[in-house]
């Protein structure tokens, strides 16, 4: 059997929204992979400090309800059930014990891209994994330091964030298209970014 192929696709994902699935389901489709995890981070670190987080629970529970019922996309809990600060050298070594043989695939917007020589252990990082990375809108195009395999994929360029939803929640204005139904749904049972800037 052929070596499964599995895309790690991390974020806050505060809240997720179409940006994060469309580059989801493309990146999937383009390069064959078997699955591609929507890895929740538990503690992102490198946000802490700069706006409240909403708890890994109410972040987890809006993944799982935008990729339900879509083939090969998985929310995924590791970084939650580790705890303390995500850093992804970790989550990687996770998926290669649990996944012997696996190739992994680490997809990043340009934005996550350009900030790689900030990331804890980074060389690790490098060894387990092949980046992905796709354009974001309003973001410079990437620049990937030296030495990475990385390859590049073309998706729909959706102009969404998490931060201004967050803000549209806060100000009343309308999230529907921009996240799946069943988040908006989540959103609004959970009572979550109202007070939001
Ligand atoms: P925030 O505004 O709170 O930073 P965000 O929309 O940037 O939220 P993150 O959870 O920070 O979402 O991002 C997770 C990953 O998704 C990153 O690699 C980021 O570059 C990528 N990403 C986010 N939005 C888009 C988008 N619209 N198109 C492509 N990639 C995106
Ligand atoms: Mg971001």
């Amino acid at each position: 059997m052929a070596a499964a192929r599995i895309g790690v696709f991390g974020g806050t994902f505060d809240p997720p929204h179409v940006g994060h699935l469309v580059t989801a389901v493309n990146v999937r489709h383009d390069l064959h992979l078997d699955r591609l995890l929507l890895v929740v981070a538990n503690e992102p670190w490198q946000k802490l400090g700069s706006r409240p987080i909403t708890p890994a629970a109410d972040r987890l529970a809006m993944v799982e309800a935008a990729v339900a019922g879509v083939a090969g996309l998985e929310a995924c809990a590791l970084e939650i059930e580790r705890g303390g600060h995500s850093y992804t050298a970790d989550t990687l070594a996770e998926l290669a014990a649990a996944n012997p043989g696996a190739e992994l695939f680490l997809v990043l917007g340009a934005d996550a891209a350009t900030g790689l020589p900030t990331w804890e252990r980074v060389d690790e990082v490098r060894a387990c994994a092949s980046l992905v990375i796709v354009d974001r809108p309003g973001e410079p195009p990437p620049v990937v330091p030296d030495g990475w395999d990385w390859t590049h994929v073309e998706v729909p360029r959706l102009e969404v964030s998490s931060t201004d939803l967050r803000d549209r929640v806060a100000d009343g204005r309308p999230l529907d298209y921009l996240l799946p139904r069943d988040v908006v749904a989540c959103v609004r049972e959970r009572q979550l970014y109202r007070g939001s800037t």
